[in-house]
């Protein structure tokens, strides 16, 4: 489907704006409500580690839903506690996009809740013989290279360990247009996007609490590029805001209210355009901050500068047939 994606940068991409930071095993925060009976558990992205998306937890009558189930074993496990504390046992997960710091729990939340059923896009099974595999490649390559420490290493092992599990991260019901839904007995639309951040990008929005899970068609600290087309995204983002949400969870970084969503737009369609014309890399920086600002604590500027500097050269500003290249042709 992508026959030129090039992963080959993208780990570098993630970690490299925190080389000179030692890595960090970061805390993992509590639980937080944002309407009754919804809770977000939110991903961590410290430097030097890969991150984890973000997790919304919606309590229905039978049951719970799970969009999006972490990388890492202690956010997953943070799930499964927070759900195990409550009562009542997982009736559905819902993968927001095939990406490791999405779908990496898929395993652990059905070896703890076998009954439950995986709600995605049909993009992970391309992704798994593509770019998935492609990165487990590169993945193994790093390994032996004595210059990557014993904890990074540890970082490649575990995703390499996912990737391995294939079949085990695909969903259940395919999510193959935008439709209501009701699940663990919540009323719910879910949303497909295509081609935007990736081949298939799904939402969910909670009926009666007006919460909006957006995954990762909404990011902080910067937009992930990674596997995106960039015109799409910004295409899908304007039609998010025609939906009558109250609340929208990123698939990371804090809760937005509407307004905040549209500050977001902002940033986003300003980055984009100063992509596209000639000013420098360091000036569109400048823009971005300037724009998404009050997410973006003073202390992470740095690392937010390397990551844009990144997907400038990678993907907004790379040449003009690698540009497209997770557009449709
Ligand atoms: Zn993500």
């Amino acid at each position: 489907m992508h026959p030129r994606q090039r992963p080959r940068f993208v780990l570098a991409g993630l970690l490299c704006a925190a080389a000179s930071i030692a890595a960090q095993t970061p805390t993992v925060p509590q639980a937080q409500t944002i309407a009754p009976h919804i809770h977000l558990v939110s991903g961590v992205f410290a430097p030097g580690r890969q991150p984890d998306g973000n997790s919304v937890l919606l309590r229905g009558s039978g049951g719970w839903i799970v969009v999006d189930t972490g990388r890492h074993a202690e956010h997953s496990a943070q799930i499964l506690d927070f759900v195990q504390a409550q009562g009542g046992a997982v009736a559905a997960v819902v993968n927001s996009h095939w990406h490791l710091d999405h779908v990496g729990g898929n395993a652990r939340m059905r070896a703890a809740h076998p009954d439950l059923r995986v709600y995605a896009s049909a993009a992970i099974e391309q992704a798994l013989g593509g770019w998935l595999a492609n990165y487990r490649k590169q993945l193994e390559a790093m390994l032996a290279n004595p210059d990557i420490g014993e904890q990074d290493k540890a970082g490649f092992r575990g995703d390499m360990a996912l990737i391995d599990l294939g079949p085990g991260l695909q969903p259940d019901v395919t999510i193959s247009s935008t439709r209501n839904w009701t699940l663990a007995g919540r009323r719910v639309r879910i949303g497909l996007e295509t081609d935007a951040v990736t081949a298939g990008d799904v939402w969910l929005l909670d009926k009666k609490s007006g919460v909006l899970a957006a995954g990762d068609l909404v990011t902080l600290p910067v937009p992930f590029f990674d596997t995106a087309c960039p015109a799409r995204w910004s295409a899908a983002l304007a039609r998010l805001e025609e939906l009558p949400f109250t609340k929208l969870i990123p698939g990371h970084g804090p809760v937005l209210d509407r307004e905040q969503f549209a500050q977001y737009r902002v940033a986003f369609d300003g980055l984009l355009a100063c992509a596209a014309s000639d000013r420098p890399a360091a000036e569109c920086a400048d823009g971005w901050l300037a724009n998404a600002g009050q997410w973006v604590p003073a202390s992470d500027h740095q690392r937010v500068r390397g990551m844009l500097d990144y997907y400038f050269e990678q993907h907004l500003r790379a040449p003009e047939a690698q540009r497209g290249r997770f557009c449709p042709r």
